[in-house]
């Protein structure tokens, strides 16, 4: 018998008086008791705000980063043991892939996209400077900090391990401790992947909890400064929402909520269309993966009136084939749901959905056990989408799916609306304007439009997969929320704060070289300091180097750029932008480049780009030309090396700029 634990206040405990029964959905038999009694909550968060949340934000954005990585790594060498427990909640070890695996490549891409796109510094910087006056000293910059709070993260029983793992990786890489609550169904195994990220000694003490079972009085002692984010069904979504303690505190809340998710086949994908194939073989995967019990599965299959009765067949053809079976077995393509319980639910929503559809498939439901929750899948057909009701409201979270004739691509576009919101909605189309009409029909109702044609085909990941570079969450029925979607879905556990000052102030505060601060020369040309040595604000302005004619004419012969505006007087005069002939700006970066590089071997290994480059003013023969390079920001890439990201400011014998750009270069640590 299986006795997941709680881990709260830097203790472990045990299943208590009140703990609920889990039988297993396979043989009826039962497999574990879970459930804590409520314990003291304000002890958790105490530990959470006073060791986990200092701790989290005393280390920098990619440090964070680097060991949410290393947990995805160490979760990845012990995957084996989550996968042991796996076919308890009834799941195949196919399904157990997109749950633990799922989970674990979640967290490590949540972490390489921080740092690729957050700086390796303490605030994230959202947006550029404004110049907020007439001579830039009085700028404003929006940033982001950690939350003070508690993230507290209240789960579904469909996916234990991706559930878990999708939410605290951000929370954690945004420097927020979490307090995991997962489904009392499966929290089993949360609780046994949870147990190795204790194990793994990767995390400060306080960062992470775990409630398994009931969450006592938590919810009426959480603040401004905390977060609640909810997965789980649309009825529990509605109740916590309207939780008084949390709205009276103004504690923030994201719900993913159950939607009834479309797919459209588009009309223009014949029944010998690659595009049809598709659509019926991922309607069939997305009725029968996990049983049917995703969050983003198809629930209506928006088909046009033509194509129904070949849709009919072909989906049968596949479903026959996906008969459920003991989810330990290799060889079984369609698992358990999870509890019996669940199956009842879903037959009971499916009895509903047969009082406006008629049901046009039924898996073979012989010899399958009554104490396992096995449940084959099930087709409808509602001839009358428009009047029907039940199958735009009620979710059957199971394999089962009901088909909606439409008329045309406005009419599929209105059925898929009448979902009130959804994760997903996916189109089957080779037609470029079909897609695009059908984003701008139906997009503001569906948080992801998955678009699948043959060109794509090869490499899709599926109507069904929520993946971490792209925000999962939909509107209104779907709960409103956003998780995921790389940097944004971290920024839900920070706030963002417009910060207004002087450029030496936003520097200090956004560790990054703002321009207009003071500008410092350090001990020796910046080329010739290893990273850890350069300081940000460190400048060298060059000597100046005169343009003449003859560069001018040297570069185009050399290149063979003889644009006219560098070659032809009167037609560069003509132009108006420029004066009359005036060098190109590629020659000025090549000049800028002469005057700035210090040449012997040193701890600068590479030139690696070259952001944001605007030519401002342009340079006629006879200007000069000098450089004010400054470091402006640095973000470590491995022990060895890292970033320097370089202001370089062109100017002109009038201290005009004349060209300016950020310059990216590999400098190794040390010298
Ligand atoms: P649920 O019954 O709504 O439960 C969700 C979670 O809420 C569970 O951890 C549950 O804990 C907890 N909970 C219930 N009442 C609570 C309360 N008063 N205070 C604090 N926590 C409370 O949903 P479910 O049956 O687990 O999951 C199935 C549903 O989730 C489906 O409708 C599915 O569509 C939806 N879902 C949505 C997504 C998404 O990303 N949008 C993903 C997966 C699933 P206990 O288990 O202890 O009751």
């Amino acid at each position: 018998m299986l006795e997941p634990e709680s881990y709260l206040h830097g203790r472990w405990i045990g299943p208590g008086a009140a703990a609920q029964v889990i039988d297993s959905p396979v043989t009826g038999a039962p497999i574990a008791r879970a459930g804590s009694d409520p314990s003291d909550m304000g002890a958790a968060l105490a530990w959470a705000r006073d060791r986990g949340g200092p701790a989290l934000r005393a280390m920098g954005i990619h440090d964070r980063a680097r060991m949410v990585k290393a947990l995805a790594a160490y979760l990845t060498e012990h995957k084996e043991q989550l996968y042991a427990l796996n076919p308890l909640t009834g799941a195949t070890r196919k399904d157990g892939w997109i749950d633990i695996e799922g989970g674990i490549v979640t967290m490590a891409t949540m972490a390489s996209k921080a740092r690729r796109e957050m700086p390796d510094g303490m605030v994230h910087l959202d947006g550029g400077v404004e110049r907020l006056s007439r001579d830039g000293t009085f700028l404003g910059r929006h940033v982001a900090v950690p939350l003070r709070g508690v993230a507290v993260q209240i789960n579904a029983f469909n996916f234990p391990v991706w559930g878990m793992l999708e939410k605290l990786a951000p929370a954690l890489l945004a420097g927020v401790p979490a307090i995991v609550k997962p489904a009392t169904q499966t929290s089993y195994l949360t609780h046994a992947a949870f147990r190795l990220i204790l194990d793994s000694g990767l995390l400060p003490e306080g960062a992470a909890q775990l409630i398994v079972g009931p969450v006592g009085d938590l919810l009426d002692r959480l603040g401004p400064q905390d977060v609640v984010s909810f997965t789980g069904s649309a009825a529990t979504a509605g109740r916590l929402r309207a939780h008084k303690g949390m709205l009276d505190a103004g504690t923030r809340f994201i719900a993913e909520q159950d939607s009834l998710n479309a797919a459209v086949l588009g009309p223009d994908s014949d029944t010998d269309s690659p595009e049809f194939a598709q659509f019926v073989k991922e309607a069939a995967a997305e009725m029968t993966v996990k049983a049917g019990q995703k969050c983003t599965a198809m629930r209506r299959l928006i088909v046009p009136e033509g194509r129904v009765e070949a849709v009919i067949d072909a989906l049968s053809a596949r479903l026959a084939r996906a008969r459920p079976g003991d989810p330990a077995d290799r060889e079984t393509r369609m698992g358990a749901l999870v509890s019996r319980a669940q199956r009842d639910d879903v037959r009971a929503v499916a009895a509903r959905i047969a009082a406006e559809a008629r049901q046009v498939f039924a898996g073979d439901a012989a010899d399958l056990p009554e104490a396992g929750a096995f449940l084959p899948p099930q087709l409808y057909l509602c001839d009358d989408p428009d009047a029907a009701r039940v199958v735009h409201e009620a979710e059957a979270f199971g394999p089962v799916a009901t088909i909606l004739p439409a008329r045309d691509m406005a009419h599929a576009a209105a059925l898929a609306n009448r979902g009130g919101g959804s994760l997903v909605s996916s189109l089957f189309t080779h037609d470029p304007d079909i897609a695009r009409d059908y984003v701008m029909e139906a997009g503001a109702w569906h948080g992801r439009v998955y678009i699948a044609d043959r060109d794509s085909a090869g490499e899709a990941t599926g109507h069904g997969s929520p993946l971490p570079h792209m925000i999962h969450g939909g509107p209104g029925r779907a709960g409103g929320g956003e998780e995921l979607g790389g940097v944004r879905g971290i920024l839900h556990y920070m706030a963002r704060v417009a910060v207004q000052g002087s450029p030496r102030m936003l520097t200090a505060v956004g560790g990054e070289w703002v321009p207009g601060a003071k500008e410092r020369q350090g001990p020796a040309h910046p080329f010739r300091r290893a990273f850890d040595q350069i300081g940000i604000g460190e400048t060298i302005v060059t000597d100046a180097r005169q343009v003449t004619l003859e560069d001018i004419e040297h570069f185009a012969a050399f290149t063979g750029d003889t644009f006219y505006a560098h070659m032809d007087e009167a037609a560069a005069a003509a132009n108006p932008f420029f004066p009359g002939r005036v060098a190109h700006g590629y020659l000025l970066l090549s000049f800028a480049a002469g005057l700035f590089v210090d040449p012997a071997p040193g701890p600068v290994l590479a030139n690696t780009g070259l952001n944001a480059l605007r030519f401002l003013k342009p340079v006629s023969p006879g200007d000069s030309l000098r450089v004010h390079l400054t470091a402006k920001r640095k973000t470590r890439r491995t022990e060895d090396y890292g970033e320097v990201a370089w202001h370089a400011a062109l100017r002109n014998q009038d201290d005009e700029a004349v060209a300016e750009y950020e310059l990216l270069t590999m400098v190794a640590v040390s010298g």
